[in-house]
């Protein structure tokens, strides 16, 4: 399953109420996000990092400053074809 920008926007603008966001660094009210998902490593031994368990995430970046808010997928339901070999999202 191909990871869909726009459902992700329209999820979060459901999510949220419709609720004007604002950055919380500059205050900026443009956003945008990214046509793929990013995936946020994770794990418990902190002298060596490696690429293991991660939670693929949606973002959203502020245009005036280039914060970047991650939101899970899968708190999001969005990784229904994923959900038998990562459901780290779903925390
Ligand atoms: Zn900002």
């Amino acid at each position: 399953m191909k990871y869909d920008p726009q459902k992700f926007i329209s999820i979060i603008k459901d999510k949220t109420g419709g609720k004007r966001l604002v950055c919380p660094f500059c205050n900026g009210s443009q956003f945008t996000t990214t046509e793929d998902f990013a995936t946020v490593l994770i794990g418990k031994e902190l002298s060596s990092i490696s690429i293991g368990l991660s939670i693929p995430s949606g973002m959203i970046i502020c245009q005036k400053c280039g914060h970047i808010d991650f939101f899970a997928l899968g708190a999001l339901d969005l990784l229904n074809n994923r959900e038998e070999d990562n459901d780290n999202g779903k925390q």
